[in-house]
């Protein structure tokens, strides 16, 4: 009876991840496509499947502050009850985010990390990897002083 239940719950595990990364696949398509200037060629483009691989393959954690997955949920659940706000976490905050760290490229696993909503959403099109790397230290070091805070 147990191993079925943990056989059932991995089960569900793999189908929410292979549904967040066809959406998350979707919209940094949908992103690309959208971009004026860049070398983005339809036939150049991830495809799918290597996309897929690749998320499986990246550390779960932000490549800019470090947060990892363990702790980027916890943020998520001091958010769900109000003690961290965070307007837009119906739609972002949850889970980490395709960054490019050129912007002037497209969506390749080269050009790509992972990096949580804080990160991505400071980091904009203006810093490049390097440039943002102090800004990723001190958000990493103010979203860990929130989850202490808490705990
Ligand atoms: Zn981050």
């Amino acid at each position: 009876m147990k191993t079925r239940n943990s056989k059932t719950h991995a089960n569900q595990d793999d189908k929410d991840l292979a549904n967040k990364l066809s959406h998350l696949y979707f919209s940094i398509k949908a992103r690309d496509k959208k971009r004026v200037g860049i070398s983005w060629k339809q036939k150049d483009f991830w495809s799918s499947t290597a996309f897929k691989l690749w998320y499986k393959k990246q550390p779960k954690q932000c490549a800019y502050c470090g947060i990892k997955k363990e702790e980027l949920d916890k943020i998520s659940e001091l958010v769900k009850h109000g003690k961290i706000i965070n307007k837009r976490s119906k739609t972002r905050g949850n889970s980490f985010e395709v960054d490019r760290k050129n912007d002037k490229i497209g969506y390749t696993a080269k050009n790509c990390c992972l990096a949580c909503y804080w990160c991505n959403n400071a980091k904009t099109d203006t810093f490049s990897k390097k440039e943002f790397k102090l800004i990723g230290e001190a958000i990493g070091n103010a979203l860990k002083r929130k989850i202490k805070k808490y705990n």
